[in-house]
């Protein structure tokens, strides 16, 4: 059976993420002009708008499941700001990690602190599996010392935490890496620079170094130290991380896409342009042929992040859907800002305006968490069948 339909509970939750983002709106350009440098406490108060916690309470069995949900939520979120989105909620993706790989006391010690994720290092980005940090177990202090660098850390200021991606023996290759995490303040964990960067800006993006840093034994995510023999099974675990949070990265894009065609047809009324979409294509304008060509690009890219959280609800591998919906979103929320800033010319483009910064907000849905290159490699060795050796 397929249900496209809502319930009057998860339409009402939804009708409280949209307030929230009406009043996130007003400080998106205060964010963006300030980048990370404000105090906390300019952003808006939580009383200013009901929580979703408060309004996703009571859901019963016949509603939307919470993974289809938590991707509504995500774009109803993000349709009125990224930045002020992600600074006033807690967690990270290290928090993902965390609940897919987490040991139980893991999860009940860490699972309160916000946790940013460290892969990426100056060697090592697409490719994962080329991971430099090094984590070597000292027997005596029951301790990990950790040595290298980590850059381009999401949250990496704010957060309290940080999973931490090193490898506890170079010449296993994927299966010798692990994940560990690390509380800030531990000696030798050093916060390096805050990047500046072109979208996403009040959310911080930092680089760490790791100097002999020393960690307790038993905060190797997930415990196991053993080397998986055969295969990449020292990497499954935290992989699976991704397969919910590149749903959620094409659906915060598609969140800031949405509020570019809103905003677009906005305009282009105001000035006239007819939306009915009843005339044959003979009695359209371009201007609308072009807008609804954005429109169904949405619609599509939208229906890939739903099918891959639907999946998950029931229970399902959704790895190849979520590349698909990450790749498709990836392009799609370009496609569709830049298809509205040539539709409304200079205003497009105007700082006075939030469109020219969803334009650059968007660009990350297709960089994190996997380019749209990377993804679409997964799809192809998904659907032939072929292994990483094969198709690389
Ligand atoms: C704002 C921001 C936030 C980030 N947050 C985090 C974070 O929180 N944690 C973290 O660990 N990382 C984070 N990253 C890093 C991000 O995940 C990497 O930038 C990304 O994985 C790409 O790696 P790279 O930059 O090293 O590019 P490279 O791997 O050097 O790739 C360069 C280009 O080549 C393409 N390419 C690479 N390999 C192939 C291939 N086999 N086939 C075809 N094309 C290929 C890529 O798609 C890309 O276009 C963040 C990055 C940014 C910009």
């Amino acid at each position: 059976m397929i249900e496209f339909e809502l319930t009057q509970h998860d339409k009402k939750v939804l009708d409280d993420v949209r307030q929230e983002a009406v009043v996130c709106r007003q400080y998106a350009r205060h964010y963006d002009e300030n980048e990370h440098e404000f105090p906390p406490d300019e952003l808006p108060e939580a009383g200013e708008f009901p929580t979703i916690l408060q309004s996703m309470a009571g859901r019963g069995d016949d509603d939307t499941g919470m993974s289809v949900m938590a991707m509504l939520i995500s774009m109803g979120q993000t349709w009125g700001d990224y930045s002020v989105r992600m600074r006033r909620g807690k967690g990270g993706l290290g928090n993902a990690a965390l609940r897919a790989a987490g040991t139980p006391e893991q999860q009940e010690k860490w699972g309160g602190l916000t946790l940013a994720m460290a892969i990426t290092e100056p060697g090592c980005g697409s490719d994962p599996s080329l991971v430099a940090m090094t984590a070597v177990l000292d027997e005596d202090t029951d301790e990990w010392v950790l040595n290298g660098e980590k850059i381009f850390v999401t949250t990496g200021c704010r957060a309290e935490g940080v999973v931490v991606w090193a490898t506890i023996d170079r010449s296993a290759g994927r299966a010798g890496i692990k994940s560990f995490l690390i509380e800030k303040g531990t000696p030798g964990f050093i916060l390096g620079q805050k990047e500046k960067k072109l979208g996403i800006r009040a959310d911080d993006t930092a680089a760490y170094v790791f100097e002999n840093c020393r960690i307790p034994r038993a905060n190797l995510l997930g415990g196991k130290e053993e080397i998986p023999k055969a295969g990449s099974g020292g990497f499954k675990g935290v992989m699976k991380t991704f397969n919910m949070t590149r749903p959620a990265v094409a659906a915060i894009g598609l969140g800031m896409a949405e509020a570019a065609l809103d905003f677009t047809r906005e305009q282009l009324e105001a000035t006239g342009v007819n939306f009915e979409y009843g005339p044959s294509v003979h009695g359209q304008s371009a201007v609308v042929q072009r807008f609804q060509e954005l429109e169904a690009t949405f619609e599509a890219a939208t229906l890939t992040v739903l099918r891959a959280a639907w999946l998950a609800d029931k229970g399902q591998p959704n790895n190849l859907e979520s590349s698909i919906c990450k790749a498709k979103g990836g392009s799609a929320v370009r496609e569709i800002t830049q298809g509205c800033i040539e539709l409304l010319g200079p205003m497009g483009v105007s700082r006075e305006h939030l469109l020219e910064k969803w334009f650059r907000d968007v660009r990350i849905t297709d960089i994190y968490e996997g380019t749209g290159q990377i993804q679409n490699l997964i799809i192809a060795r998904n659907i032939l069948g072929y292994t990483r050796a094969n198709l690389k």
